[in-house]
C-alpha cells in the first residue's frame, strides 16, 4: 500500500516466522508439513511455572506493573546474573521486556541514530538487522563459514570497525549454528573491543542453558567492558515459555532507564501474570529444567547422525542451542525434480515442497551457503523429516 510508511516497507518480513506461517497454511490444505523452522521448544512449560502463574491470577495481580518490571523479578534477575554469570547488576540496571526480542529492540532504539552502523558477527539472528534498519542503522556483517566453524577472529572484528561502528551484537550459544564462544575468544575479542570505548555490545543470551557441556561466559563479566555491555536474556527457550514474551537486559544504568522510557511510551510493561511465574522460573535450580536440555541433546546427536548421511551436506557441531546450520551450498546449480537450486532459498523452497519440511534459509541470518533446521521437536518428526530431506535429495 502506497499509504503504508517508508518504515514497514523497507522493513523484512521475519523468515523464521514467515516460513512457520508457510507451513501452518500448508498443514491447514491437509499437506502433512514438518515444521523444524521454528526455534520453539515442543515441551510444555514446567508445572512449578505454570502453578505460580495460576496462584498470579488468583492473587489478582491484575494492575499494570511498574513499567521496567516487578521488584521481586528484578531481584531475581540481579541474583540469576550472580549466580550463573558472575555479573552484579543493581535494580536500576534491569529492564524486564515483552520477550528478548523487545529487549533488543529497546536497546537499538536508545542507542542508535540514523547513520550509525552496528556490526553483526555472521550468522546472526534474523532481527537483528532488521530492527538496526528500524533504528535506521545500517549493519555491516562480518563473514564467517563452515570452515572456521562459524566463529569471527578478532582480526576480522578490528577490520570491520569504523568511526561510525556504535554498536556489535553477540549471540552465544548462537541461532542458527549453535556454535558457543569460549572465555578465550571472547576475551580475545574483547581486547579488540577494549581499544574503541564508544563501541557498545549487545550480548545476547537467550541459548545460554541449551548447552551441550562448553562453559558458558557472559562478555559483561570482562570488566573493561562491563561498562558498555547490555546482556539480553529471556525464559523463552529455557523454560519451554515462548509464548509467555519476559525477556530481560542486564545494563549500565543509564541505558536501562533509557530503556524504561522508550517501553513506558510503547507498551507500559511486561504481562503481568507472567512476570510473576518468570519470578518462580528464575528462582529454581538450573537442574529442574535439566530433562528438556538432556532431550536436545539426544536429538542433536540423532540428527547430526541422519544429516551426516545425505551426500553433500556438510555440518558443524553445535555447542548449544536447537538448531544445526549445514551447507548445502554442493547442491547450488544443480536440477532436482525438475527444479534448479540456484541458492539456499530455493534449497529451503524445495525441501517444503518436494519433502515437506520447513527450515528457514541461511540467507536470513547472513549466511548464503546454509539453512536452519530447527530439532527443538520429536525424535520422530526429526526421523521422518530427515527421511524425507534424504530421499527428496537422492
Ligand atoms: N527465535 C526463534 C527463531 O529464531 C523464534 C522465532 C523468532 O522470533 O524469530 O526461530
Amino acid at each position: 500500500m502506497d499509504a503504508l510508511s517508508a518504515r514497514i516497507n523497507s522493513l523484512p518480513v521475519s523468515a523464521t516466522l514467515a516460513m512457520a506461517a508457510k507451513a501452518r497454511e500448508l498443514k491447514n490444505e491437509g499437506i502433512d508439513v514438518i515444521g523444524l523452522s521454528l526455534g520453539e521448544p515442543d515441551f510444555n512449560t514446567p508445572e512449578f511455572i505454570k502453578d505460580a502463574a495460576i496462584q498470579a491470577v488468583n492473587d489478582n495481580y491484575n494492575s499494570y506493573s511498574p513499567v521496567d518490571g516487578y521488584v521481586e523479578l528484578k531481584q531475581a534477575i540481579c541474583t540469576k546474573f550472580k549466580r550463573d554469570n558472575g555479573i552484579e547488576y543493581g535494580l536500576d540496571q534491569i529492564v524486564v521486556s515483552t520477550g528478548a526480542k523487545q529487549s533488543i529492540a529497546n536497546v537499538c532504539m536508545v542507542l542508535l541514530d540514523p547513520g550509525d552502523e552496528v556490526l553483526l558477527p555472521a550468522p546472526y539472528w534474523v532481527s537483528y538487522s532488521a530492527i538496526a534498519t528500524l533504528a535506521e542503522a545500517t549493519s555491516t556483517i562480518i563473514p564467517s563459514s563452515i570452515d572456521t566453524d562459524f566463529k569471527i577472529t578478532p582480526e576480522q572484528l578490528e577490520a570491520a570497525i569504523s568511526h561510525k561502528t556504535k554498536l556489535i551484537m553477540f549471540n552465544s550459544p548462537n541461532n542458527p549454528s549453535g556454535i558457543i564462544y569460549t572465555e578465550a575468544e571472547y576475551r580475545a575479542l574483547g581486547k579488540v573491543l577494549e581499544k574503541y570505548p564508544d563501541i557498545y555490545i549487545l550480548s545476547d543470551e537467550i541459548y545460554e542453558h541449551i548447552n551441550y557441556g562448553t562453559k558458558h561466559f557472559s562478555i559483561a563479566a570482562i570488566p573493561e567492558l562491563y561498562d558498555r555491555t547490555i546482556t539480553v536474556n529471556g525464559v523463552a527457550k529455557a523454560f519451554a515459555m515462548t509464548g509467555w514474551r519476559i525477556g530481560y537486559i542486564g545494563a549500565p544504568a543509564w541505558i536501562a532507564k533509557a530503556c524504561n522510557k522508550m517501553q513506558g511510551q510503547i507498551t507500559s510493561g511486561a504481562n503481568c501474570i507472567a512476570q510473576r511465574a518468570t519470578i518462580t522460573a528464575l528462582e529454581a535450580p538450573v537442574s529442574k529444567i535439566q530433562y528438556m536440555i538432556d532431550e536436545f541433546q539426544i536429538r542433536r546427536e540423532l540428527i547430526i547422525k541422519l544429516l551426516s548421511g545425505i551426500p553433500g551436506i556438510r555440518l558443524n557441531q553445535p555447542a548449544g542451542a536447537f538448531y544445526v546450520f549445514p551447507d548445502v551450498s554442493h547442491y547450488f546449480g544443480k536440477t532436482l525434480r525438475g527444479k534448479t537450486i540456484k541458492d539456499a532459498s530455493d534449497f529451503a523452497l524445495y525441501l517444503l515442497e518436494e519433502a515437506h519440511v520447513a527450515t528457514v534459509t541461511g540467507d536470513a541470518f547472513g549466511n548464503g551457503d546454509c539453512i536452519r533446521i530447527s530439532y527443538a521437536a520429536s525424535q520422530d518428526n526429526i526421523k521422518e523429516a530427515i527421511g524425507r530431506i534424504a530421499k527428496a535429495l537422492a
